[in-house]
């Protein structure tokens, strides 16, 4: 299939694309509601055998839970379709370290990861020295007595600190609740170090994770997302061709602002501005 059995086109300025990654929260749904169209438009790209995978910031929910939730929306995917902070993380880790012992700030989809890939998750350590690292993600159940162990951990063992990523908020149905960030801010507080490194976005490595495992080049790829300082950061350090959807977080007026100062801007100001802006996914495609 080439797409000629389809009435439409990719616009321009996307033509040579093979690979399309697109953010979730935001960009395919806002909580628990599609955004309108966007299963059609995943189905389009398939329909002209455009490579479709997902990277999340959320490592909440496992990458099986995001299969059924997309089933869900009408979407079909597969578990490897899915690059969440989470898994992204777990890989990362495991090229520091196999079968690591680690105390996790964060839910299911983070804890899966790392066991899938031969780590222990302790819960209640007795012997704070044996944990190699802390991981902080998004938990939604975020508790004193862990901030506290994980304090210790890394203070009083030799644990090393680490986090899938620092989104300040989540988007949900309406509105906005707090991101990961708050979690990996009470951390650093009490410990007065910053995390080594945090994997999930606005760091390339799930991109390149992407690029890596599809062998597809960066000219042929796209990200789509919703959030500049993390979607579009991580595709412009990439060097991946880069599109806001404002169906998210992101208003024109943010980026018109970005862009009338970027004249004496920094380069990370300056990997915040997207190359190509849409109101919403159905723009991407042509009538032939
Ligand atoms: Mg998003």
């Amino acid at each position: 299939m080439d797409g000629n059995n389809t009435m439409f086109e990719l616009i321009n300025d996307l033509k040579d694309i093979r690979l399309a990654i697109f953010d979730l929260d935001g960009v395919i749904y806002r909580g628990d509601t599609l955004i309108p169209n966007a299963d059609k438009i995943i189905k389009e790209f398939k329909d002209h055998s455009i490579k479709v995978v997902y990277n999340s910031n959320n490592s909440t929910a496992t990458r099986q839970t995001y299969v059924e939730r997309l089933k869900n929306f009408n979407i079909e995917s597969e578990v490897s379709d899915f690059y969440t902070s989470a898994s992204i993380t777990s890989a990362e880790i495991t090229k520091i370290k196999r079968s690591a012992k680690i105390f996790v700030i964060g839910e299911i989809g983070l804890r899966t990861e790392l066991q899938f890939l031969g780590h222990t998750i302790i819960a209640e350590p007795t012997n704070y020295k044996e944990i190699d690292f802390v991981i902080v993600g998004l938990d939604r159940d975020f508790k004193y007595s862990n901030l506290a162990i994980a304090q210790k951990c890394i203070l009083e063992g030799n644990a090393k600190f680490y986090a899938t990523n620092a989104d300040s908020t989540l988007p949900v149905a309406r509105g906005l609740k707090p991101g990961a960030g708050v979690m990996v801010n009470a951390l650093k507080t009490c410990t007065g170090k910053e995390p080594i490194r945090i994997f999930g976005k606005p760091e390339p490595f799930g991109i390149e994770m992407i690029l890596n495992d599809t062998k597809i080049s960066t000219e042929n790829a796209v990200i789509f997302g919703d959030r500049l300082n993390t979607d579009i950061i991580a595709g412009n350090r990439a060097g991946i061709k880069t599109v806001a959807v404002l169906t998210g977080v992101t208003t024109m007026e943010m980026i018109d602002e970005l862009k009338n100062k970027s004249e004496n801007s920094t380069i990370s100001d300056r990997n915040l501005i997207p190359n190509i802006v849409i109101q919403k996914l159905d723009e991407v495609f042509k009538k032939k």
